[in-house]
C-alpha cells in the first residue's frame, strides 16, 4: 500500500504518542507482521528485536532498526491534500479576474 518514500499523515496517534495524528512523516519500510497485519517505518529509531500486534498478540522479527506502526494509523497525503484541487481553483479564478478586467 505505502512506498518507501511516500510522504504520509498521521490520522490516528500511537498509544504512546511515538506518532501523532496530524503530523506527517516519510514511509521508510514497509512489511507483513506475522498475523498478517501491515506495518511501516516512519524513520523514528528503535533497539527492540520485535514488532508488536497487541490486536493479534502476536510479535515478529523486525527487519529494521525503527519502530514499526500500523500501516492504518496513516494516509497517504496526496489523497487528504487538495492542492492540486486548490491550484486549479486559482488559475481558473484568475482567467474569470482576467476577463473581467477585460
Ligand atoms: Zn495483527
Amino acid at each position: 500500500m505505502f512506498k518507501i518514500g511516500q510522504k504520509v499523515i498521521c490520522i490516528k496517534s500511537h498509544s504512546k504518542n511515538l506518532v501523532t495524528k496530524g503530523n506527517t512523516y516519510t514511509i521508510t519500510n514497509s512489511y507483513n507482521l506475522n498475523c498478517g497485519c501491515r506495518v511501516v517505518s516512519v524513520g523514528i529509531l528503535s533497539n527492540g528485536l520485535y514488532a508488536k500486534c497487541t490486536t493479534h498478540n502476536t510479535r515478529t522479527l523486525k527487519n529494521t532498526n525503527e519502530y514499526s506502526f500500523l500501516a492504518s494509523l496513516f494516509a497517504p497525503i496526496e489523497e487528504k491534500g487538495s492542492t492540486y484541487i486548490e491550484a486549479y481553483i486559482d488559475i481558473t479564478k484568475q482567467k474569470i479576474e482576467k476577463i473581467n478586467i477585460n
